[in-house]
C-alpha cells in the first residue's frame, strides 16, 4: 500500500500537499496506490502565476504558433514510450486497451485536430474579426466592427474521473489556442494518469511557463481568487455541477462558468427497423458497446434505448445474446472485453442506482463471464440491462447509473418516443437508427431541442460513423438542461468562449489599425500593382485602381455561348423584360468577374502564386450591356503560413460600373511568396 502523495505542479515546480490525504486506488486489485491531498499548498499563488507569468507568455504567440505547440505536444503523447507508460497507468483505473485508446490517443487527436483548424480558421495574428464591418452612417464615415481578444486570466478545469487525459485536453486544446493559461483539476481517483500526463506536456519544454499547472487533489480555496477575466470549466455531476455554478465569489464576480455535467442519453430504433435489417443489428451493437466501453462510465452512454413496441421482443433477446458474450475482468486478459469501474465506491453506487431503476422495469441480464477477478477488491460489476415496465416512471428518465448499465423502453407512437427522450431534461447525444429519412427526420427535429448532438445511423455511413459515444472537436459538446447547459466545446466556439466579444466603433482609418484588416473607405496606399509585391512588401491597404472596360451585348452573347449558360435574362430580350429582378438583359455575374480579374490580373510570373478562392461574393446592381466596370482592388488581410514560403492574402474586390455603384464586390485569396529567404522561400 502507497501512502506518497501525488505531487502538483504549481508555479514552476512539482509540489505535494500535507496531512492524510484522500486514497486512489487500483481498480483492478483494490490496490491503494497514493493519496492526493492539496492541504497547504498556495493556490492563490497559482493563480497569480498563471496570470502574471502564463497569460503574457501565451498572449505573445500568435494563434498559429499556439497551434503549433499543440500539435506538437500531440505528437509528443502519440510516441510509442509515451503511450506505454500512459497505458501502464491507464489499465490501473479498471480501463481496457480499448478504453486507453479512446482517452489517450483520442486526447492526443483532440491537440491535433484542434491545432489544424486554428491554422485554417483563425488568423496568424491575435485577433479575431468577428463578422462584417457595420456601416453605422450613410456616408460610411463611421461603423463597427466586432472583435475578439484574449482575456487576461486563467481558465479552471475541474475534471471528472472518467477521462483523466481526454478529458483534460478537450479543454486545454481551445483554451491555450485562445490565450488563456490552465489550471486543471481532475478527480481524485484518476488524477495519478492526468498527472502522468501533464508531466510529459511540462517535460517537453514546448509549452510557455506558465502555460498549465495541476492540482492534484482537492480544489481547496482555488475558486475564490477568480475574478472576471478568469474562467470556470466544469465537467462532473449535474450535482456538483450545480455546487460550482453556485460558488458565491464565481456568482460575486461574473465568472464564466460552463458545466458538461450528467446525461440520460438515448438510442431510438426507427418504427420501420425490425429485426433482420441493418439498422436494427446496428442499434444492438451499439448500446452493447455503449455498455461496455469504460465500462459503461461515459457521460455520453446509451442509458435509455428506446424501441417501437412491436420489436421489443426481438431487441431484448439479441441484446441479453450479445451481452452474455461480453467477458468481465482484469484488463490484462486478453479474453476480457469489458474492464472495471474506477473503485469499489463507483460499485455501490451503480448497484443503488440500479435497485432505484428496478423500482420501474424488470432485470433482462446482470450476469456475464468473469476472468481474472478479485470479488472482493476489484471494481467489477456485470453488464446489466433492463426492461422498463412504466416507461413513464420517473427514475427511468432520471438516474444515471453511471456503468454498464441500459435500460430497454418500449413506446407506441413516434411522438411518444420524442415525448419520452425529453423526459431526460436535457442530454449530451442521442442516436436515431432506420433507414427510412421519413421516419428518423421527425425523430432527430423532435428531439433536438433537448439535445447537444444527433447522431442519425443509417446502412450507408455506419462503416464511417464515428459512433453514439465519440464527442469530436470538430463539433459541439454539452446539451441543455441536466446535460449542464453548455456547447461550448468543440471547434472554433470552444476557442471563442475562452475569448471577449468587443464592438469596436469607429472610423473605417481607426477600425482598420485595430482589426489589422483593411475596411473599405480607410486610407489606401498606391505602390504600383500590388501583385508585383512579395508577401513582405506587401501592406495592407496597397490599392490598385484599374483601367475600365465596356460589357457589350456581343461579350454576354459570346460569354452564353463559349459557356453553355443560356439563361433566358441574358439571351432572351422579352423574358428578361419581364424579369422582376433584372427588367432587361443582364451580364452574366461570371462574366464580371472574368473581365475584373481581366482587369486587375498582373501576366508575368511573379508572388502571387494561387488564387484559391472567393469569399462574400454578392452581385450587387445588374450589370447591363453598355456598362463600364473598373475594378478597385486591395490588400485586405495577410496570414502568414509558417514555413511554407507563402503566405494567404485576402483582396478586398470591388467592381465598379461608370455610376459608381457597386456591380459586384467579393474578397479573392491568393497565394503570395514570402521575399527570397524568408519564412522558408528559397534564396535568390
Ligand atoms: P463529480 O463527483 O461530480 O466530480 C467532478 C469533479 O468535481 C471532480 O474533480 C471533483 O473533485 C470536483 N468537485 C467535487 N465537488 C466540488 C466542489 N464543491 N467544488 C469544486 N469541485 C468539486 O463527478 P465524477 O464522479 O468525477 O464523474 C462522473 C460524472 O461526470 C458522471 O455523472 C458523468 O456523467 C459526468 N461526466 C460528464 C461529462 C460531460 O462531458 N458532460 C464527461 C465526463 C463525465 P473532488 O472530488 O476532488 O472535489
Amino acid at each position: 500500500m502507497s501512502g506518497e502523495i501525488l505531487p502538483s505542479y504549481l508555479g514552476r515546480q512539482w509540489v505535494t500537499g500535507s496531512g492524510s490525504g484522500t486514497p486512489f486506488v487500483d481498480a483492478v486489485t483494490g490496490e491503494q496506490l497514493g493519496l492526493v491531498s492539496t492541504e497547504g499548498l498556495d493556490l492563490a499563488k497559482a493563480v497569480d502565476h498563471a496570470r502574471s507569468i502564463g497569460n503574457p507568455a501565451i498572449a505573445a504567440l500568435t494563434f498559429h504558433e499556439r497551434a503549433t505547440i499543440l500539435r506538437n505536444i500531440g505528437k509528443l503523447l502519440l510516441e510509442p514510450d509515451v503511450l506505454d507508460r500512459l497505458y501502464a497507468l491507464s489499465a490501473k483505473t479498471g480501463a481496457t486497451i480499448k478504453d486507453s485508446w479512446i482517452d489517450i490517443d483520442g486526447g492526443a487527436g483532440v491537440l491535433l485536430a484542434y491545432a489544424s483548424k486554428a491554422r485554417k480558421e483563425l488568423p496568424n495574428s491575435h485577433v479575431v474579426v468577428d463578422g462584417n464591418f457595420e456601416p453605422l452612417s450613410r456616408d460610411g464615415s463611421f461603423g463597427a466592427v466586432h472583435i475578439r481578444t484574449s482575456k487576461r486570466g486563467v481558465a479552471v478545469q475541474i475534471n471528472a474521473y472518467n477521462f483523466p487525459v481526454w478529458g483534460m485536453l478537450e479543454k486545454f486544446a481551445p483554451t491555450f489556442l485562445a490565450g488563456l493559461p490552465s489550471i486543471v483539476k481532475p478527480a481524485p481517483q484518476t488524477a495519478f494518469l492526468t498527472a502522468a500526463a501533464v508531466r510529459v506536456m511540462i517535460d517537453s519544454g514546448l509549452l510557455p511557463e506558465g502555460a498549465l499547472q495541476l492540482v492534484s487533489g482537492a480544489p481547496g480555496d482555488l475558486l475564490d481568487h477568480l475574478d472576471g477575466q478568469d474562467s470556470v470549466a466544469f465537467t462532473g455531476s449535474a450535482t456538483t455541477g450545480a455546487l460550482v455554478k453556485a460558488h458565491p465569489n464565481l456568482i460575486a464576480k461574473s465568472v464564466h462558468v460552463t458545466t458538461e455535467a450528467d446525461s440520460v442519453n438515448s438510442a431510438v430504433l426507427a418504427p420501420s427497423a425490425g429485426p433482420k435489417t441493418a439498422e436494427f443489428d446496428l442499434f444492438v451493437a451499439e448500446v452493447v458497446s455503449e455498455i461496455t466501453t469504460k465500462a459503461g462510465q461515459k457521460c455520453t452512454a446509451i442509458r435509455r434505448a428506446f424501441v417501437p413496441e412491436a420489436h421489443v421482443d426481438a431487441a431484448t433477446s439479441a441484446l441479453a445474446e450479445a451481452l452474455a458474450e461480453v467477458t468481465v475482468g482484469d484488463p490484462a486478459n486478453e479474453l476480457v472485453t469489458m474492464g472495471a469501474l474506477v473503485d469499489r465506491e463507483q460499485c455501490d453506487r451503480v448497484t443503488e442506482s440500479i435497485e432505484l431503476l428496478k423500482s420501474a422495469s424488470d432485470v433482462v441480464i446482470d450476469s456475464t463471464n468473469f476472468v481474472d477477478v478479485d470479488g472482493v477488491r476489484g471494481a467489477f460489476v456485470a453488464p446489466t440491462l433492463l426492461r422498463a415496465t412504466d416507461r413513464f416512471a420517473d427514475v427511468i428518465h432520471n438516474v444515471e447509473a453511471f456503468g454498464p448499465v441500459a435500460t430497454l423502453v418500449p413506446y407506441a407512437s413516434t411522438n411518444e418516443a420524442i415525448e419520452l427522450v425529453a423526459r431526460g431534461n436535457g442530454s449530451l447525444v442521442a442516436s436515431i437508427y432506420g433507414a427510412d429519412p421519413e421516419e428518423t427526420a421527425p425523430l432527430a427535429l423532435g428531439i433536438a431541442s433537448h439535445h447537444g448532438r444527433v447522431l442519425v445511423v443509417d446502412e450507408t455511413m455506419a462503416a464511417a460513423s464515428t459512433g453514439h459515444g465519440s464527442p469530436l472537436p470538430h463539433l459541439t459538446h454539452g446539451g441543455p438542461g441536466r446535460a449542464g447547459g453548455g456547447e461550448e466545446l468543440g471547434g472554433m466556439r470552444a476557442v471563442f468562449s475562452h475569448m471577449q466579444r468587443t464592438a469596436i466603433q469607429g472610423s473605417p482609418a481607426s477600425l482598420t489599425a485595430i482589426t489589422g484588416e483593411y475596411i473599405s473607405g480607410a486610407r489606401t496606399t498606391d505602390k504600383g500593382h500590388p501583385f508585383r509585391l512579395n508577401f513582405d512588401q506587401l501592406a495592407v491597404g496597397d490599392s490598385l485602381t484599374t483601367e475600365s472596360r465596356v460589357v457589350t451585348a456581343e461579350d454576354i452573347a459570346h460569354f452564353a455561348d463559349f459557356t453553355g449558360d443560356t439563361f433566358y435574362a441574358h439571351m432572351d430580350e422579352d423574358a428578361a423584360a419581364r424579369s422582376p429582378i433584372f427588367g432587361g438583359i443582364v451580364a452574366h455575374g461570371y462574366l464580371v468577374l472574368s473581365f475584373a480579374a481581366g482587369l486587375f490580373v498582373d501576366p508575368p510570373e511573379g508572388p502571387v502564386l494561387a488564387n484559391y478562392g472567393i469569399d462574400r461574393l454578392r452581385f450587387a446592381t445588374p450589370t447591363r450591356p453598355g456598362d463600364e466596370i473598373h475594378v478597385v482592388l486591395t490588400c485586405k488581410r495577410k496570414t502568414q503560413l509558417d514555413g511554407r514560403g507563402y503566405g494567404e492574402v485576402a483582396w478586398d474586390t470591388q467592381v465598379i460600373n461608370q455610376n459608381g455603384e457597386v456591380a459586384a464586390a467579393y474578397d479573392v485569396l491568393t497565394m503570395v511568396a514570402n521575399a527570397p529567404g524568408i519564412n522558408g522561400a528559397e534564396s535568390s
